[in-house]
């Protein structure tokens, strides 16, 4: 069946062969894109949607998320908007609470999320464990995302648990060995938090080494708290993503301007943290290919809304609203090593949103605004 969509006021491809039209349509064939240009020229179809002078973008592709968790820290929220300061410590509180979950507990968190991000655009989201950090919790997490999404992440990695809390070396063996050969059968993507307080570069390194060997994608939280050594580690071993980079040296700029790492920023956290904004400027000027994402986690960034993103990267981080829109969505794709989705053309996947506003600008021009008007995954309305 093909669906024409037309009406379009304005139509962001990000295809550099059609770029941004005016007065456009799309048709839908199936679950992919078959044909955009101006609506005076569309191909017939069997079915019409007529946007009636709507703005269309590519669905969001959000990714770095960590939806698989039960429970909330609200309070640790308030108490730091008292003052209290963020050192990631409270990731084992969600730890206790998603351990003691049961599995339909789990399952019916992560579609709550997966149904809230739907709405607001999301088309792609990645999904990590972390939560577990026991061989049968992390494959069970794993497990979770991957009944939802093909981009799951194994971050056996995210910190170490109370349990080896003095004999960490002894959890890094086990999270880049007996962890990682349950967890690898269901997941793409292997993950290190490398943090002061969390693993070392030479610990992440360990990790990262023995996932890439498992057959699986890399990519790290680095430079979010200090300028540590995750972002040249990331650049290093070839991750797809070095995520967070809110303290860089002028060697981690560079190395990421000449790689094919994408900076991934995640300005949610920063703003649940009330702490310095990532310079998003320095790393666009430099060069570097930047995506947006959530960071969606119940401790220190609790939003699952991209357009909320688009709305801090513009207002606080200096990105033009083209360029955030970019990075909430083709730049998710690099980030994902992905060519099919976060783009408009023919032969993309399906998935594209109306937006209640004739032009991508009112993402950012109307911040927390619901402007989600329809939303075409795999060329299905939801
Ligand atoms: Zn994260």
């Amino acid at each position: 069946m093909s669906l024409l969509v037309t009406g379009i006021a304005e139509l962001v491809t990000h295809d550099p062969a059609t770029g941004t039209l005016h007065d456009a349509a799309v048709i839908v064939d199936g679950s992919h894109i078959a044909w955009t240009g101006p609506a005076a020229h569309a191909p017939a179809a069997d079915e019409r949607l007529d946007v009636q002078g709507r703005a269309v973008v590519p669905g969001f592709v959000d990714s770095h998320a960590h939806p698989v968790f039960a429970g909330d820290r609200a309070a640790e929220f308030a108490a730091r908007m008292a003052g209290e300061p963020y050192t990631g410590g409270g990731i084992r509180t969600t730890v206790a609470a998603t351990r003691a979950a049961t599995d339909d507990d789990l399952r019916s968190a992560v579609r709550r999320l997966l149904t809230e991000m739907r709405r607001q655009g999301t088309t792609t989201v990645e999904m990590k464990s972390g939560y577990g950090l026991t061989v049968a919790d992390e494959v069970r997490s794993l497990r979770l995302a991957g009944e939802v999404t093909a981009e799951t992440t194994y971050l056996g990695a995210h910190v170490v648990p109370t349990e080896y809390a003095d004999r960490p070396d002894d959890y890094v063996t086990l999270v880049s060995g007996a962890m990682l050969e349950a967890a690898a059968p269901y997941a793409r993507w292997i993950d290190v938090f490398c943090e002061r307080g969390a693993f070392d570069g030479d610990q992440a390194r360990t990790i990262l080494t023995a996932g890439a060997k498992a057959g699986l994608g890399l990519r790290i939280h680095a430079n979010q708290l200090t300028e540590g050594p995750g972002v040249r580690l990331a650049v290093e071993l070839g991750a797809a993503s070095a995520d967070h980079c809110t303290h860089l040296s002028d060697a981690d700029v560079d190395a990421l301007a000449g790689s094919g790492t994408v900076a991934t920023l995640l300005p949610g956290a920063e703003f649940s943290t009330r702490s310095p904004y990532p310079d998003a400027r320095r790393l666009l000027d430099a060069g570097a290919t930047v995506a947006l994402a959530t960071d969606c986690n119940p401790g220190s960034s609790y939003t699952s809304s991209m357009p909320f993103c688009i709305a801090l990267a513009v207002r606080e981080m200096r990105m033009t609203p083209a360029e955030a829109l970019w990075a909430a969505t083709a730049g998710g794709a690099r980030a994902l090593r992905r060519d099919d989705i976060g783009v408009l053309r023919p032969g993309a996947r399906a998935d594209l949103v109306v937006l209640d506003a004739p032009s991508h600008l009112h993402l950012a021009y109307r911040p927390g605004v619901p402007l989600i008007s329809t939303v075409l995954h795999d060329g299905v309305p939801l």
